[in-house]
């Protein structure tokens, strides 16, 4: 079978998959589970794989479900599709919004979801196309770190792939585009919350406190400087300071204050340079202050960092699924995804699949009325489907 041949059979295959393919996203969408609470969601990840005859293990990194599709000898290709909703209310006017109150699907999982359910279904009817494995990793927890990639590398996902590809439905760029980069595509990720412990008192006298909004409101715009004077202007680096919460009333010198916010970074001499210069600049201002602290700096997901040779198949693949012109380069982003994890340990590549549209799919990520365009769930098949099949056959 020709190139071409091999990819209309996929293409048709799939397309005769699209109803069902919507059926199953609203019902992810209607039933949204939180990160390292997917056990409903995992459960029936788990049952559609089995209707389809397919080896599953489930409780993996939590609620993490693998599926394999084996047919004879050759290397295996992981394809990983995340799970988890949000914590936030659907603002969305459909019949399909989610009826759980104050969780949302509101990044796309469920659209990654429905999509790897339907190449998992396409691809184990079609096993004589191809032989190798097809793993497919259903993983929990990825829009909260320590997340799920890891819990899954852990319990075993990993062993054995030679390649592994991931794709997230992306709203800002519109249906029909796809996009990938060489090397960094998203940012590593530390968030951190501050507790500072002054002494509280009369707002009148103030010399007989230690005035924990001062020292704060101080610490808002000293840690500023560490990216405008520390580091290197050429390398990219964000510091956030997303919460300030201190104080009760006007006439009341506050005691506590605290502080929460998030260093991101590609460059892992940038990511370790933010946080010295952030504890050293904690540690220092609370000490002029004569004010004690608690510092916690979680460590998040590394930068994601993917295979050079692994994006130009990506390139060359997403040209068959969508033409050359529609095939783009994507910027580097600030966002953070711990499909990092699995690009540090096997070669492969995160993909962005376009699926904005100017109608109803032009919300953010994260937005309480996002939603993206179904029919992209389309190309999204097509390009896990075309990755997995090349990477095989090149293998073989
Ligand atoms: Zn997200
Ligand atoms: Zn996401």
């Amino acid at each position: 079978m020709s190139v071409s041949q091999a990819s209309s059979l996929w293409k048709e295959a799939l397309s005769a998959q699209f109803d069902q393919m919507i059926a199953w996203r609203r019902y992810l969408h209607q039933n949204p589970e939180l990160s390292y609470e997917e056990s409903k969601t995992s459960a029936f990840v788990a049952e559609q794989l089995r209707s389809f005859g397919i080896e599953v293990e489930t409780g993996i990194g939590g609620n993490g479900v693998v599926g394999r599709i084996r047919n004879g000898d050759g290397a295996v290709v992981a394809l990983r599709a995340d799970i988890d909703a949000l914590p936030i209310q659907d603002e969305k006017q459909c019949e399909y919004r989610s009826q759980v109150a104050g969780v949302m699907h509101a990044c796309g999982h469920d659209g990654h979801t429905a999509t790897l359910l339907s190449v998992a279904k396409v691809l184990s009817e079609h096993r004589s196309h191809w032989s190798g494995e097809i793993r497919l990793l259903f993983q929990p927890a990825e829009e909260v770190s320590p997340g799920g990639a890891q819990a899954m590398i852990r319990d075993g996902a990993l062993e054995g792939v030679d390649r592994i590809y991931g794709v997230h439905l992306w709203t800002p760029i519109p249906t029909g585009i796809i996009a990938t980069r060489q090397g960094p595509m998203m940012a590593a990720v530390d968030d951190f919350r501050l507790t500072i412990a002054g002494k509280g008192g009369h707002g009148g006298m103030p010399h007989l406190c230690t005035d924990a909004v001062l020292i704060g409101a101080s610490l808002v715009q000293q840690l500023q400087s560490i990216v405008s004077r520390n580091v290197s202007p050429l390398q990219p680096a964000v510091l956030s300071i997303g919460s300030i919460q201190a104080g009760t009333t006007q006439n009341v010198i506050a005691e506590r204050a605290e502080l929460k916010g998030t260093l991101r970074s590609f460059d892992p001499d940038v990511r370790q340079l933010l946080r010295q210069r952030f504890e050293r600049i904690v540690d220092l201002t609370c000490a002029m202050h004569e004010a004690e602290y608690d510092l916690e700096f979680r460590v998040g997901y590394p930068a994601l960092v993917n295979d050079n040779s692994e994006a130009e198949r990506v390139f060359r693949i997403a040209a068959e699924v969508v033409g050359q012109d529609c095939v783009r380069e994507a910027e580097m982003m600030m966002p953070a995804e711990d499909f990092a994890y699995y690009v540090k340990q096997i070669q492969g590549c995160f993909v962005l699949v376009g699926a904005g549209n100017e109608d109803y799919a032009r919300y953010p990520h994260h937005h309480p009325k996002f939603d993206f365009d179904e029919s992209a769930m389309l190309p999204a098949g097509q390009m896990l489907i075309g990755l997995a099949m090349d990477a095989l056959a090149e293998k073989k």
